[in-house]
């Protein structure tokens, strides 16, 4: 079983989505601080992020946030958190917030989401990080998502070992244990070989 001092929380910048993400967001910090898991997030105070930190700090977590100057600037940044710390770019900020965590989730979110939850597990499946990923699925907002995870299985363009390289729950308790159980198949065990080249008769 892995420990997990912190994760790194990937969700929502926008302010205009339904309560219930809120919600999900603000009881998804509050379970990290109960359990003592620092959480590292995107630094911002808008959407979802700002729901997520302001819960966990409010109970008593560990909360840094990492954010590139140029939003820092756009007066986006949360001073109201553990640590902040600013960036220059967004390719440092990516790096940063995987060194500092040991796990990766993805609430509910828009495109960036996306794109760090993707990264993360892309890394992840070629062992350039051996920390594991994983998605909240409250409300069963990551659906599509996981309709497409099973297609593209099917259809042989992921490999069965990393069908499960994601952790997909709708149980925000149960998303944890998976991490905490999480096995990241070895490059070794699954990378295809380049074919044989035939020999002279
Ligand atoms: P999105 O899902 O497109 O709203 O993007 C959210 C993700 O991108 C977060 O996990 C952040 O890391 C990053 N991000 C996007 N907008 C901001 C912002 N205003 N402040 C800080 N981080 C942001």
């Amino acid at each position: 079983m892995r420990t997990l001092h912190r994760i790194a929380v990937y969700c929502a910048s926008s302010n205009d989505v339904p309560e219930r993400y809120f919600q999900a967001a603000r009881d998804f910090g509050i379970l990290l601080a109960g359990q003592g898991i620092g959480i590292v997030y995107g630094g911002g105070r808008v959407g979802l992020m700002g729901a997520l930190a302001d819960a966990a700090v409010s109970a008593g977590g560990e909360v840094i946030g990492v954010i590139p100057r140029k939003l820092m600037d756009l007066e986006v940044g949360h001073t109201g958190v553990t640590r902040l710390e600013v960036v220059e770019t967004m390719a440092i900020r990516k790096g940063r917030m995987a060194e500092l965590a040991d796990a990766f989730v993805a609430l509910p979110g828009g495109i960036g989401t996306l794109e760090e939850i993707s990264e993360a597990t892309s890394l992840a499946q070629l062992n350039y990080q051996d920390k594991p990923v994983g998605l909240y699925n409250c409300h069963g907002f990551w659906d599509a998502l996981v309709s497409w995870l099973d297609h593209a299985a099917q259809e042989g363009f992921i490999r069965p070992i990393h069908r499960d390289l994601v952790a997909i729950d709708s149980d925000a308790s149960q998303l944890i244990e998976r991490l905490r159980a999480a096995v990241i198949p070895r490059v070794e065990d699954w990378a295809p070989r380049p074919p044989e080249v035939p020999q002279k008769a």
